[in-house]
Formats: C-alpha cells, sequence, structure tokens
C-alpha cells in the first residue's frame, strides 16, 4: 500500500518537504479485517488545522503516521459477511491507496446515484454538502425570503450550500469566489443570484453593498476576515449567520486582522454561530434523504476537480488551498 504521511508541522504554507510517501507490504486478512481498494480520498482545508500542534475541536495528525481523512473505495478482500467483497464503502484511512483494517472502520455505501462517481460521497452527497445543509438550516435557521450571502461560494461546500439556500425559498442568493470563471459559474451553473470575485477592486465590503443594496439575512462564512466584515456591515437587523470556516487564514503566519465592526452584532442584534459538522451527524439521514433526491431529480449538480494519483495528494491539497478546486478537490487512487 503507498501511504502519504506528515513528517513535520508546517509554519505558514506547508511543503511536499514537510510529507513523505512511504510502501507498506499488507499482511494476509486478520479474521474481522476488510481490505479496501480506495478510488478517491479526500483532501480538506480542516486538515491544514490537524498538521499543527494546537488544541482544536479533533487531535493533530501524529507525525510519522498516515495521513487520515475522507476516502470511499471497494472492498476486495473480506473475512465478513456484512462488507462482501464489490461493496462500496467510506472511511476515515485517508491517504493510501488500499487501507486494511477492522471491518468496523468501513460504512457500506449504495453505489453512485445516476453517472456520478463514487467521490460524491466525499462532496455533495458527503461531508462537505452536509456540512452546507447544517449551516444553512440548522445554524443560520434560514427562512424562506431570506437574502443570502455564502463566501468560498465555488467550493465544496459553497457549491452545495447556494443550491440547497435557492431550493429551501432564499429569496436572493450572492456568492464570493476568486476568479472571474468561478464567479460566471456561480450565478449561471449554482443559482446563484449575484456574484463578485473578491479579488477585484472595489473591497469585499462595497462589492457585498452592491449585490446586496437592501442587505443580507443570512451569512455562511467560509473565509473570515474581510469577508465577514463585509457581512457584518450589510446585515439587517436580527441577521444570522453560520461561522463554518476561516480559509483566509489557515497559512497565514501573521495574525488576520478581525472585523472592526463587530460592534453591530450588538447593535443590529445578530447571531454569530459557529459549528462543527461532525457535532450534526443525527441529520445526516434526513439529509441524504433530501439533497439525494434533489440530485436524482436533476435539481443539484455535483462538480468536483479531480487529481489523479495517490503521489499528488500533497499537490492536490496546496491546489485546494490556492484555489485550484471548482466544487470538490479529490483525488483518485484507482
Ligand atoms: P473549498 O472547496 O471551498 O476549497 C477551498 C477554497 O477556499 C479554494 O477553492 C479557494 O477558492 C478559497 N480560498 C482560499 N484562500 C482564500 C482566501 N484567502 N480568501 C477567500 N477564499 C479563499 O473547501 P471546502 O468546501 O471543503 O471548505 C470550505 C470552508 O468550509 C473552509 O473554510 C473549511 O475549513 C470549512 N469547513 C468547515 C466544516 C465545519 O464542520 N465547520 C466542514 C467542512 C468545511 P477561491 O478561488 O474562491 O479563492
Amino acid at each position: 500500500s503507498t501511504q502519504i504521511q506528515l513528517v513535520n508541522r508546517p509554519h505558514g504554507w506547508p511543503t511536499s518537504d514537510d510529507f513523505r510517501t512511504i510502501t507498506v507490504d499488507l499482511d494476509d486478512l486478520a479474521p474481522g479485517q476488510v481490505r479496501v481498494a480506495n478510488e478517491f480520498i479526500s483532501v480538506d482545508p480542516y486538515m491544514r488545522g490537524r498538521m499543527i500542534d494546537t488544541r482544536s475541536y479533533i487531535p493533530p495528525f501524529v507525525l510519522g503516521e498516515t495521513m487520515t481523512g475522507g476516502a470511499v473505495g471497494r472492498v476486495v478482500e473480506s473475512t465478513v459477511d456484512d462488507l462482501p467483497v464489490g461493496t462500496l464503502v467510506s472511511h476515515q484511512y485517508g491517504w493510501r491507496d488500499v487501507a486494511q483494517e477492522d471491518a468496523a472502520g468501513f460504512r457500506a455505501l449504495p453505489d453512485a446515484p445516476g453517472d456520478a462517481s463514487s467521490s460524491i460521497y466525499l462532496g455533495t452527497l458527503g461531508m462537505t454538502g452536509l456540512t452546507a445543509y447544517v449551516g444553512l438550516l440548522t445554524i443560520a435557521r434560514l427562512q424562506p425570503g431570506d437574502t443570502v450571502f455564502i463566501s468560498g461560494a465555488a467550493g465544496a461546500v459553497g457549491t452545495a450550500a447556494g443550491q440547497i439556500a435557492r431550493l429551501k425559498g432564499a429569496d436572493r442568493v450572492i456568492g464570493s469566489a476568486g476568479s472571474a470563471e468561478k464567479v460566471a459559474l456561480l450565478t449561471d451553473r449554482y443559482g446563484y443570484d449575484a456574484a463578485f470575485n473578491y479579488k477585484d477592486e472595489p473591497s469585499v465590503r462595497k462589492q457585498l453593498r452592491e449585490a446586496a443594496p437592501d442587505g443580507i439575512d443570512v451569512y455562511f462564512d467560509n473565509v473570515g476576515g474581510d469577508h465577514l466584515e463585509a457581512a457584518l456591515d450589510s446585515f439587517k437587523d436580527g441577521g444570522r449567520a453560520a461561522l463554518c470556516g476561516a480559509i483566509a487564514q489557515y497559512n497565514s503566519t501573521t495574525k488576520t486582522p478581525g472585523p472592526s465592526n463587530m460592534a453591530n452584532i450588538i447593535t443590529r442584534g445578530l447571531t454569530l454561530t459557529g459549528f462543527t459538522v461532525g457535532h450534526h451527524f443525527d441529520q445526516a439521514a434526513e439529509f441524504n434523504r433530501e439533497v439525494g433526491q434533489w440530485f436524482a431529480e436533476g435539481k443539484v449538480v455535483h462538480d468536483e476537480t479531480v487529481i489523479d494519483g495517490i503521489d499528488n495528494a500533497v499537490d492536490a491539497f496546496l491546489g485546494l488551498m490556492r484555489g485550484e478546486n471548482t466544487g470538490k478537490m479529490v483525488v483518485r487512487t484507482a
């Protein structure tokens, strides 16, 4: 099995020197074990947080151990009746082409719907889709008629969030992303009413004001910093934010300036709620039913950027942090 391990804790942007590739000879299966040939592994922004040794909601990666994280693959050898050869499974054994572990670590999945590939279970019908669903509906308490702003709108969470907001009756959905191509996709493909490039002038604050002259009810924050500040500026009274991520600062070596207008939280009676999807897996069944149905009916699209080869996992991760993905970034290992 080819596996990627973290060997240094990066300061600022990770480099390939912070990782190493190893080859592991797998033993014969022990009773209770299965062997899974991965089809796709997930690279995710939260992994950057786990590369440093700090207190967080999940423990840091252990140096010299194989990178864990979401993956989907097929059982190729099995000792248990529940997971026969050929079963599609998801698991958290991460950056390796073959995973061999106790059956309890794998969850059986139905084959991907329609002509989607199994990677959809890492994206729109997986963790990032659930994050969008929970963040909008449970955390930000989206109401029909709301005006919604979503940052990081062309990424995995953002593409799902824009489409879910629209289907749940938002009146106006505004997105920001980092290129002209992505901005065009937001309105042409992901159901956004208006979109802007946060790298363009004028400021995010001004571009959001222009896109939402009457203000916003809901902000889904994937970025933090200047985007959160812009949202605080544009909120209507009683506005609600789901604080999902702050990718603008994940590789920063200096303190990123926080919003200078936090007092608006008081004067406008705003509710800003942070969340991590791991505390909301109880909503997975409802999410699977509702978003799965939308996908089957063609009301929701799933897009992804696919990087081939386990050896390119680090490049895929760094590309994700640089914005080289549209929709979910995945590594194809098969
Ligand atoms: P994405 O697919 O959105 O990929 C990351 C994107 O971030 C890039 O494509 C890039 O797009 C954008 N980006 C990078 N740097 C910046 C910057 N300085 N300012 C603005 N945008 C930037 O990743 P995910 O959908 O997986 O995750 C999105 C966010 O959601 C992240 O913050 C992540 O940590 C968070 N998250 C939180 C979860 C939770 O449980 N709370 C669960 C899953 C994700 P662009 O070209 O537009 O710059």
